[in-house]
């Protein structure tokens, strides 16, 4: 007998412990994906309900009421309103919590009226005792018209309950809590003669809402039922009266609360936490053991992960039969799975910590203190934590930007993020650092080094916030803005939420940008290795030729050196990189730094490695100081140093600005479903960083 599929949707308040109830419901049989052409979660789980029936669950975005004004809340709406959706349930299962039972309830009654069969979640039962609440179930069964599950999703108690009721759904009551047409009789009644077959309910939200109802046709309804826009918003303001009059009258019978019992150590500590002076002080040592902990607990794993990958590739280059395809294993297949896989620490540690905060309900009081300040630069409060840990990595930010519901506010969050100073630009920063920043002192103490590493930190700063700025300015995306900041209650965070989202955020990196960093590597390995016959074929001749020719002593290593910097030069990187030079020349650099800044665009790093290769530097162990001492003796065709003052300035400045990494580039669209925000990114910020440094070189030359 093939086994029974119940389709249940998952509804309720944010904050309502609705993601635990899904996190006990299906475990880890989630998948995740996205509403087409909307960057809103689409989350959906397999729960086993008995032998022969299985109910797959969709966890719809958290919403306040089904008068929708945003993208998430529209989401819930159009599932409910539209039968011919895949999705369309058959059950709908409300959760709510026990100590916002009143609010909660407002979206649960506007559900029921849409006559479907509907069972109530009552979540977090475990907290009654604490706070002194009682509920009489059957009293609120009987008034609500629906079953109800009294849950605690925490100590998962009553969860059986939630799918026994699922697996009889059928027998489950489908009477409306309140008669719509009481919001206003007259023109309800008008409604009801016009579309006798039509729920009322339901028309009430295709006049009010603007969703797709595929069965009813929206020019009649409007032609005939159209109202002034202020007329609506006073209906639903009554509908709101009405129903909030209704649930008191309800909870006044089945809900006792002893308020004497309710604590107050929330209040001190949102007195603490919120503080206009401590509330800074503490976020921001919050965030600095967070960024700490980013940069130096994943420096174990990702060493580990860099040398695994560089032993295996080494392992196949020696191993497998010599040939292209050997090569483009070794040197463009692994690297590029090691190139995906050396992201996971930063990124797991990263959403370790913010569903740690946002779990515990800290995050919603850094989103109350920094609100007002980052919405000046049309930034949200929880744009923080992505610009903070940028300087980690963009790559963890930029999907860390998720938790903002706005996508305006979040979109330019993602688009700013890259400017942040990443740990990519630290050795590109170090070594022309000290190649033309003396190493004295300002006033006896700064080490003016530092002071130049500090000031390209603040540099990358400003520009995000500034470019925020200007973004918010011409962006023109509709997209309101919640205005309630809500406070949920202190909790100490449930291990199976933190764990379920860090996994599920390391799987939709590797699976979802992965495979764009992956096939982008190898494109770039391909134009690294390859190049046209006659030089590149030949490079091991002609460079021996070569060689022979100006007598030098034969070292097979200073060979093999000079024979990867032939062919790095011929190859069609190294082309590419020459035939800039026109462009770049006027920044200062030469067709090597154009190779390198080519070959630098996988990522930021690159660009000190192929200085290297080009110079010829061996693996020495010290190469940092062998290419430093290469860089400063180079010189151009008048005799001055190639790495003066001009041209580091203007390198410097290339760097901080420039979108020289894919692996971002992939996250960006990975994040925002297109091809046009990377885009744009990549053409602005290399624009501006080449006009920057341009402007930096021509004026120190
Ligand atoms: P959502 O926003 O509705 O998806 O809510 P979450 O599932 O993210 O939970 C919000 C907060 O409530 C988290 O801190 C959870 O740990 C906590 N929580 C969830 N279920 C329970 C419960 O049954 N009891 C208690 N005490 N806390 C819970």
């Amino acid at each position: 007998m093939a086994a029974e599929i119940i389709k249940v949707a998952l509804i309720g308040n944010p904050n309502t412990g609705k993601t635990s109830v899904f996190n006990q419901l299906t475990g880890l049989h989630q998948q995740v994906g996205n509403y087409p052409g909307i960057t809103v979660e689409k989350k959906i789980g397999v729960c086993k309900l008995s032998e022969h029936s299985k109910a797959t669950i969709i966890d719809l975005p958290g919403t306040y009421s089904l008068n929708a004004s945003s993208m998430d809340e529209n989401v819930v709406i159009e599932l409910l309103m539209n039968k011919k959706d895949e999705n369309y349930p058959d059950v709908v299962v409300v959760v709510s919590e026990v100590e916002n039972l009143k609010r909660n309830l407002l979206l649960f009654t506007q559900i029921k009226d849409l006559e479907l069969p509907t069972i109530l979640v009552i979540n977090m039962s475990d907290r009654m005792k604490l706070k002194g609440i009682e509920l009489d179930i059957p009293s609120l069964e009987r008034d609500l018209k629906t079953s109800i599950a009294l849950v605690s999703s925490r100590k998962n108690i009553g969860i059986e309950k939630i799918k026994e009721l699922i697996l009889n759904y059928e027998s489950l009551s489908k009477k409306p809590c309140l008669n719509a047409s009481s919001i206003d009789v007259e023109y309800f009644d008008k409604l009801r003669k016009a579309f006798p077959n039509q729920l009322l309910y339901k028309l009430w939200l295709v006049i009010t809402q603007d969703v797709n109802f595929m069965n009813l046709e929206r020019k009649e309804l409007e032609s005939s039922f159209t109202k002034s826009h202020a007329d609506l918003r006073r209906l639903q303001q009554k509908e709101t009266i009405k129903r909030y009059q209704f649930i008191n009258d309800i909870l006044k019978k089945g809900q006792k609360i002893d308020s004497s019992k309710a604590s107050d150590i929330r209040a001190k500590l949102d007195r603490v936490l919120t503080h206009k002076i401590f509330g800074y002080l503490i976020f921001f040592v919050v965030l600095f053991a967070i960024f700490q902990s980013i940069f130096e607990w994943s420096k174990i794993p990702m060493d580990f992960i860099d040398s695994s990958f560089g032993n295996l590739a080494a392992y196949a280059k020696t191993n497998l039969p010599k040939g292209e395809f050997t090569n483009l294993i070794s040197e463009g297949i692994i690297p590029g799975i090691g190139g995906i896989l050396i992201f996971i620490p930063q990124i797991a540690f990263l959403f370790l910590f913010i569903s740690v905060l946002e779990e515990s309900g800290y995050m919603s009081r850094v989103v109350f203190l920094m609100d007002k300040i980052m919405r000046r630069f049309g930034l949200s409060g929880k744009s923080i934590v992505p610009l903070i840990s940028g300087t980690a990595c963009a790559i963890p930010a930029i999907m860390g930007a998720r938790n903002i519901e706005n996508w305006k506010e979040r979109l330019i969050t993602i688009l700013v993020t890259p400017f942040i100073t990443c740990s990519a630009r630290l050795p590109v920063y170090a070594i022309l650092i000290a190649l033309i920043i003396p190493e004295g002192r300002l006033f006896g103490f700064l080490s003016l080094q530092g002071l130049t590493l500090m000031i390209l930190y603040l540099l990358g700063f400003g520009m995000a916030i500034f470019s925020a700025f200007i973004l918010n300015k011409i962006l023109n995306i509709n997209s309101k803005s919640y205005f309630v900041v809500e406070m949920p209650s202190y909790k100490i965070p449930m291990f199976k939420n933190v764990s379920i989202n860090v996994l599920e955020k390391t799987k939709s990196f590797v699976f979802g940008a992965g495979k764009i960093i992956m096939a982008l590597s190898i494109v770039l390995w391909f134009l690294g290795s390859h190049g046209p016959d006659k030089d590149f074929g030949n490079a091991d001749t002609i460079v021996l030729e070569q060689m022979q020719h100006q007598s030098e002593k034969l070292d097979p290593a200073e060979v093999e050196n000079k024979i990867n910097a032939y062919k790095l030069e011929h190859s069609y990187i190294g082309i590419l990189g020459k035939s800039i030079e026109p462009v770049i020349r006027p920044l200062g650099y030469d067709w090597k730094i154009g190779i390198a800044v080519v070959s630098s665009f996988a990522a930021r790093e690159v660009f000190v490695g192929t200085l290297a290769t080009i110079y010829s530097v061996g693996n020495h162990s010290d190469e940092e100081t062998t290419i430093k001492d290469e860089m400063k003796h180079e010189k151009r065709a008048d005799g001055t140093p190639l790495f003066n003052m001009a041209t580091g300035v203007s390198l410097l400045l290339f760097y901080a600005f420039a979108m020289q990494c894919i692996s971002t580039l992939a996250v960006v669209k990975k994040e925002t479903l297109s091809w046009k925000w990377p885009a744009i990114q990549l053409v602005f910020m290399s624009g501006f960083a080449y006009i920057t440094a341009l402007i930096a070189y021509q004026v120190l030359k």
